[in-house]
């Protein structure tokens, strides 16, 4: 038996859990967040309640230090030396890397170089692996990356058809995002058709507030909707997803925006928030459709949005078994799974209204009869990891 911690480092926020491999136990989860700050809060996991501390956490390693002191005063762990590996979320990847990997000086300067890619997230994931290699000497970091599932996708689906020296010189491309997601959700519905995963066709919504839909064919991304950053795609929380870019200019000209000020709007005011102008969480939209025109607007441009990519992805993929939702709003909303496979009743969906209103567990939410399937799927990103954490570094 291993005990593996999976991490997911932030710029000011340390996000863990401890997992007992292989039996896929989670022993405890919780969160530093605020680093950097005073009065930073410690929350952990306890016998299924959450317990909070505020204290003066200066940096990520401290932040590393307060957790595994932690773990072991409560004696959930009782020698650091039990804990055998490390395995950390990367949202970039870049062309660098289509399978996760155990961190060497080569692996660090690639994430590294990658930050440009990714100037949010990847120095943040830096200083997370650092603070471990600090603070557990000898043990082994691995990091998966978001990007790494959809490596598979062709040169005409990743390609932007834009001067092909931006790609050469700055590797401009589509990378995606949410990968480890789309592959744990899309081999958990493979293994529920009744086919071999070489012929098995499936489309996977990981619908948060972040949001992203992938095509997985025989088990492979064929096509995402995510690009070179998180903001292509579908509208979600906070993000417009496609739009004109033209936009840009207009508004530039009318407002007097700058383009960081543009893309600050694009990224954290466009979406649910800035079309409701009410919230960016779909429970608030949802609890205001009825009364708020604007609520249900914002709603229905996400929904007619996930359908078109399905559309798209039945073409490309010459047919579709089976459509997952997963993740915020994948896993909680009937409404939302609902509105979206009634767009698809041409191909043949056909929602069970009852078994739609499961929420938070594995169900099929379509009739017999219904020519796709579509299953809910809680996503468990934590265990991905610490599963290739065992894969990559059982007998080493
Ligand atoms: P992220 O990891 O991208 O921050 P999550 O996967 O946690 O996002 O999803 C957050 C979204 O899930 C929010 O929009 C939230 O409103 C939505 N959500 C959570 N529970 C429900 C629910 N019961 N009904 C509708 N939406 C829900």
């Amino acid at each position: 038996m291993r005990k593996i911690m999976a991490v997911n480092a932030g710029s000011s926020s340390l996000k863990f859990q401890l997992l007992e491999m292989p039996n896929e136990k989670v022993i405890t989860e919780g969160i530093v967040e605020r680093i950097g700050l005073k009065d930073a809060y410690y929350t952990i996991k306890v016998n299924g309640s959450k317990e909070k501390e505020v204290l003066p956490i200066l940096d990520h390693a401290e932040a590393v230090k307060k957790v595994l002191n932690d773990l072991i005063a409560r004696q959930i762990v009782k020698d650091l030396k039990e804990i055998s590996g490390v395995g950390h979320r990367i949202v970039q990847g870049g062309w660098y890397f289509q399978d996760s990997a155990i961190v060497d000086d080569d692996v660090l300067t690639k994430i590294e170089e990658l930050c440009d890619l990714a100037p949010l997230h990847n120095p943040a994931h830096l200083v997370g692996i650092r603070a471990f290699q600090k603070v557990l000497p000898g043990v082994p970091n691995v990091v998966v990356f978001d990007t790494a599932f959809h490596q598979t996708m062709k040169d005409d689906t990743y390609m932007y058809a834009l001067p092909y020296e931006w790609y050469t010189k700055y590797k401009i491309r589509k990378y995606g995002a949410h990968g480890t997601s789309h592959k744990y959700v899309a081999y958990l519905a493979a293994a529920m058709l009744d086919k071999p995963l070489e012929e098995t066709k499936i489309v996977t919504c990981h619908l948060g507030n972040g949001a992203s839909i992938a095509a997985v064919k025989g088990g492979k991304c064929v096509d995402t909707s995510m690009g070179l950053t998180p903001l292509e795609g579908i509208p979600m929380g906070t993000r417009s997803g496609n739009i004109d870019p033209t936009v840009l200019e207009y508004m530039s000209k009318k407002e007097g925006y700058s383009l960081e000020e543009l893309l600050v709007i694009l990224n954290r005011k466009s979406g649910y928030l800035g079309v409701s102008g009410v919230s960016n969480d779909s429970r608030d939209l949802e609890a205001r459709v009825d009364t708020d025109e604007r609520c249900r607007l914002a709603l229905e441009i996400q929904y007619k949005r996930i359908a078109d990519y399905i559309g798209s992805y039945y073409i490309l993929m010459e047919g579709i078994d089976a459509i997952v939702f997963t993740a915020g709003i994948g896993e909680n909303s009937s409404r939302c799974r609902e509105k979206v496979l009634n767009k698809l009743k041409v191909l043949g969906v056909e929602v069970d209204r009852e078994a739609n209103k499961a929420r938070g567990e594995v169900a099929e939410i379509t009739t017999k009869d219904s020519k796709i399937r579509a299953f809910l799927i809680p996503t468990n990103e934590e265990l991905m990891i610490a599963r290739d954490v065992v894969r990559l570094t059982e007998g080493k």
